[in-house]
């Protein structure tokens, strides 16, 4: 292999052969081709694009660069869900233990916070002592015992992935569908499922920012799925306001047990269910969307979802008292009410996802560098919401910070980040596309909680 050689291909708007992309891969991982070849074909790439191929080539590569989990001596169809990525995404932590109660296998290794947005990994380690660090026989033994396991990524799997997302990190070679969709495809086909529901978010707080380019990257993201002989369905999700009323670690997982205690916080349970639905049919346990529909929310007014969250906090570690008392934690941390100022009002009008997740983790919530640690109470509580009546001087959000110079360096951009109308208005759905089987349809299968 001629590293210069597919360099200058990709420079002039070739095409490389499946086995020139897997070469060059296997040889970057391995150390044999330095990082500023690799810019070079990465940028390159990114500014002429990649073929279908291409793509599918490089998640096999990138795949093949670790351990695949065999998952296949536990009994039934194993499904996940992916979300690509948001402000208040907390889904995957009421989502997970309603499928696994209706008694489809949940193996999910799930990432951490990345800029404005929050990690299932973060939020699972704001429980006191949950470990998310097992290795794959302890992840295999619990799916086994348990059927739901949360994990964080091992070094085992995709290490390709690790070491190019870093590369793309430092040289602008991040938000590009291709690229985006092999690395996660790559890591999920390699945690041993039969099935994948994703969760593409669009909108002001997530990476896809117009409701085309999530298109693009749900249909680039089944496309693989599917080559790899995995059903994989997307939903196209908003994500323009934020997505529930909790932002932060312990607040959304505050939030989430509350919703499996059989809260209903619209939002967020309009799109936990309808991605809920399409995994139990996946799963194969229902044969459609109304029947799986109606089998999850049975698993949270029989109190089954919540159970099984309960065994799986005690099983991985967590002090599962926070369970039954979650108010008890969130005592913990420092808050300032804000209040709506004059001239706001009458009725919210939006709540820009991508400021709120700024401020978020400027209160500690998040990460500035990769080294930072995170502060699990950290967060914002939204009062109020969309099309929600509020006057000057209501109290409108709740901050959570460790000390009253967080507090300061925040309020003003929570403040602005609201905007007002005159009227009442009905909410829109967060459901906005459904991509299988290689069509679009409106997801009007889905029942709205
Ligand atoms: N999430 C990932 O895992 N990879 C990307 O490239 C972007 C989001």
């Amino acid at each position: 292999m001629n590293v210069v050689e597919l360099i200058v291909t990709k420079r002039e708007g070739g095409s490389l052969t499946g086995s020139e992309v897997q070469q060059l891969v296997e040889a970057y991982t391995a150390g044999n081709v330095p990082d500023y070849q690799m810019s070079s074909f990465l940028m390159a790439s990114f500014l002429n694009g990649l073929s279908e191929e291409e793509s599918v080539a490089l998640t096999d590569a990138m795949l093949r660069s670790g351990e695949t989990v065999d998952l296949s001596a536990i009994p039934g169809i194993k499904v996940d869900k992916h979300s690509t990525g948001g402000v208040g995404d907390k889904v995957s932590l009421i989502l997970a233990p309603i499928v696994a109660a209706c008694g489809v296998p949940v193996p999910m290794i799930s990432g951490r916070g990345l800029g404005h947005t929050g990690g299932t990994l973060d939020k699972l380690e704001s429980i006191p002592g949950f470990n998310t660090q097992l290795d794959i026989e302890a992840y295999k033994k619990q799916l086994h015992d348990l059927g739901i396991v949360l994990i964080g990524q091992t070094a085992e799997i995709a290490p390709a992935d690790r070491k190019l997302y870093a590369l793309r990190d430092v040289t602008g070679t991040v938000e590009f569908i291709p690229f985006i969709a092999a690395s996660i495809m790559s890591k999920k086909l390699a945690e041993g499922i039969d099935a994948l529901v994703l969760d593409v978010k669009c909108g002001s707080g997530a990476f896809m920012k117009t409701e085309e380019s999530g298109r693009e990257l749900a249909e680039k993201l089944v496309g693989i799925g599917e080559r790899f002989g995995k059903k994989t369905v997307a939903l196209l999700t908003d994500m323009s306001t934020p997505l529930g009323r909790a932002v932060g670690n312990w607040p959304e997982m505050e939030e989430s047990i509350r919703c499996l205690k059989g809260e209903s916080v619209e939002d967020l349970m309009e799109v936990t269910m309808a991605l809920a639905a399409e995994m139990i049919v996946l799963g194969g346990v229902e044969k459609d969307l109304a029947g799986a529909s109606a089998l999850a929310r049975e698993a949270i007014s029989s109190g089954k979802a919540l159970k099984l969250f309960r065994q799986l906090v005690e099983r991985q570690f967590g002090d599962a008292r926070v369970v039954d008392r979650p108010e008890i934690r969130r005592s913990e941390s420092r808050v300032r009410t804000v209040m709506a100022p004059v001239g706001t009002g009458p009725y919210v009008h939006s709540i820009d996802a991508h400021s709120i997740g700024k401020a978020t983790v400027a209160l500690g919530a998040g990460r500035q560098s990769k080294e930072d640690d995170v502060d699990p109470l950290a967060g914002i509580y939204l009062l109020k919401k969309e099309s929600e009546h509020v006057a000057p001087g209501e109290p409108l959000v709740e901050l959570y910070a460790t000390s009253e110079e967080r507090f300061k360096e925040t309020e003003e951009a929570v403040l602005s980040s609201f905007s007002y109308t005159e009227s009442p208005f009905s909410v829109r759905s967060r459901l906005l596309n459904r991509y299988s089987d290689g069509r679009w349809m409106h997801p009007a299968g889905h029942r709205c909680v």
